[in-house]
């Protein structure tokens, strides 16, 4: 049976990839920093739960030792906990603003990898998944026709793209694992007070896709449920 985390998996895209892999036949831990919501959603999916908090090294070591000592290693790891940040304009932007969001989006994702490649590293088939986000394109940003141009913003275009390059160097440095970021496009949830204009249904389709690739897939790519899309 694959095994598979997910980080941020009790609601949004984080929960929909969670039911899907679910119903794919993966043994799902249910990563979540809130345990009474956690559990609820892994309860209710037929997922595990798994207390995790990505800014912390702590609950970071304990899920990966939880990991270690119920499974031995792990199959598939979904880097998908996220967070928008305030919208204010770069000009009215902190260092203190960026770093916060950083926290999570980019600091969170690599203390996570760091602490599961020694699983990952025991799985004959293992692959990452990073969710980042077409807001993280430079040429999609820079596209007058597309929607991602129309907001501006620094923390979490900036932290997305710094997520574009992370996976690009993981893959690269690691072609033993598959590692593709994904753009989900945009889904309504909490994240954008349901402001999205597709469902999670549609927009966990990428993330998903990824997660079932086997030792053949792609590794090093940036893509939506399209197809590749431009860094
Ligand atoms: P969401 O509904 O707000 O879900 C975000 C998830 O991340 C929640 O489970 C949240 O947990 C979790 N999270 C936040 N900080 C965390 C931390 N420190 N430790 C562990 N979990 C944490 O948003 P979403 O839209 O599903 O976002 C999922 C991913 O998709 C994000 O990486 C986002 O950037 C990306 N994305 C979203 C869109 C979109 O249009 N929605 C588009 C492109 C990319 P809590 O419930 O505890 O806060």
């Amino acid at each position: 049976m694959t095994t598979t985390l997910i980080t941020g998996g009790n609601k949004g895209l984080g929960r929909e990839t969670a039911r899907r892999l679910v119903a794919e036949g993966h043994d799902v831990w249910l990563g979540a920093r809130d345990s009474e919501r956690g559990q609820a959603t892994a309860d209710e999916l037929g997922a595990r739960f798994l207390a995790l908090d990505v800014t912390s090294d702590e609950s970071v070591q304990a899920a990966a030792s939880v990991l270690e000592s119920e499974v031995g290693h792990l199959d598939v790891l979904v880097n998908n906990a996220g967070i928008p940040g305030g919208w204010r304009s770069p000009a009215d932007t902190t260092a203190d603003h960026v770093r916060a969001v950083y926290e999570t989006n980019v600091f969170g994702l690599v203390r996570v990898t760091h602490a599961m490649l020694p699983l990952l590293q025991r799985s004959s088939r293992p692959v990452i998944v990073n969710v980042s986000s077409g807001m993280g394109s430079l040429t999609i940003t820079s596209d007058p026709d597309r929607i991602e141009s129309t907001l501006l913003g620094l923390p979490y275009q900036s932290s997305k793209s710094a997520v574009n390059m992370i996976t690009s160097q993981y893959a690269r440095s690691l072609p033993g694992i598959r590692i593709n970021a994904v753009d989900p496009g945009y889904t309504a949830t909490d994240l954008n007070g349901h402001r999205g204009t597709q469902p999670v249904e549609v927009g966990a389709e990428v993330i998903v896709a990824m997660a079932l690739i086997g030792p053949d897939g792609p590794t090093g790519t940036y893509r939506d449920r399209t197809g590749p899309i431009p860094w």
